[in-house]
């Protein structure tokens, strides 16, 4: 008997081991509108829509349901190589009468964030038309707040005001839709993808997963509630890199790790350990609007913090290393400035 213990033992070992260091991740897209009509900050043409797909399908990558998708990379139970899982936040119209059909066509999986209040106002879906979508095999509704306010604490709010605001939103946005629809998915899209730490807590407490606007992929280090997902509107969603983004890996650090998003200094530091394999000759680090920026390694910590000022709300440093067979491991830190104004 122990030794057909163990010689079932030694079977299994060896396919989870090329599993593993294969590093099966999943690479996430997030969509606002599909249209070319709506405003091109949020939009992707239909045309590129379409080519996106495309390229998805000529390269052979698997498109599976958002939730278990993030499931089997998190346990890390995912097969070989990337999988690809497609978002789309508000529920808006040209969702539902443009993309769905395409998606309906290649039989890919998708999941829209609701944010419960806007349903059935101009340009956006009504609840008939998500009930029709969610009926269909492998379309998941989940949660993107009740108002879409902007989430994380504010300047001139108590923490008590605070603690009412988002609970509500949140909670009411889940009995909405457990009340339109069956059961609503335990996940979160962050309005804006704007989040602090707290609200992060929020989520944990809840049990659901929560999803950025920052970019990269998910591996089986990236925190449960701060989830990647690569914007595909038109200025970010273009050809040339998409296929970049398709295959790229989950930049191996802890983003558990990671610091809260909102700054306290301008420019703010990243600093994030130098884990195996990445190599300081070989990473690169970019800021939003000042393009590739120098970073130091101090006592096995990156450093990483732009030269100049940032003007804008949110804002963001990318890293890059080279993962093999073409490939980037990806960071994206998400930065906050909560004293300039909301949009
Ligand atoms: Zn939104």
């Amino acid at each position: 008997m122990p030794l057909g213990v163990v010689l079932k033992a030694s079977i299994f070992v060896v396919p989870m081991m090329a599993a593993i260091s294969a590093h099966a991740d999943l690479v996430v897209l997030q969509y606002h509108h599909v249209s070319d009509s709506t405003p091109p900050s949020t939009s992707t043409s239909v045309s590129l829509f379409k080519q996106q797909m495309d390229l998805i399908s000529d390269l052979d990558l698997e498109v599976v349901n958002l939730r278990q998708g993030t499931e089997t990379t998190l346990s890390g139970t995912a097969g070989e190589g990337n999988q690809i899982a497609i978002s789309f936040d508000d529920a808006y119209a040209s969702v539902y009468h443009t993309a769905a059909p395409l998606l309906a066509e290649k039989a890919y999986p998708y999941t829209i964030f609701v944010n419960t209040e806007a349903v059935g106002s101009n340009g956006y879906m009504s609840w008939d038309q998500i009930r029709e979508l969610s009926e269909r095999q492998d379309v998941t509704i989940a949660n993107h707040s009740a108002d879409h306010d902007h989430m994380a604490r504010k300047p001139d709010e108590t923490e008590e005001a605070w603690e009412i605001r988002v609970t509500r939103s949140l909670d009411s946005a889940q009995n909405t839709l457990a009340r339109e629809l069956d059961a609503p998915a335990p996940m979160f899209a962050y309005p804006y993808g704007e989040f602090d730490q707290p609200l992060q807590a929020k989520i944990n407490e809840r049990g659901w997963y929560g999803f950025g606007q920052q970019s990269g992929a998910i591996g089986r280090k990236t925190g449960k509630t701060r989830l990647p997902r690569f914007p595909m509107a038109n200025a970010y969603g273009q050809l040339a890199n998409l296929e970049d983004k398709l295959r790229s890996k989950a930049f191996p650090v802890d983003t558990g790790t990671l610091p809260d998003g909102i700054i306290s200094e301008n420019p703010p530091t990243l600093v994030f350990p130098l884990v195996e394999p990445i190599d300081a000759e070989r990473l690169t680090c970019f800021a939003s609007g000042q393009g590739r920026i120098d970073f130091n390694v101090v006592d096995g910590n990156v450093s990483v913090q732009a030269p100049e000022r940032f003007n804008s709300r949110r804002f963001r440093y990318n890293c890059t290393h080279p993962a093999g067979d073409g490939s980037y491991y990806w960071l994206s830190q998400q930065w906050l400035d909560l004293s300039k104004p909301e949009d």
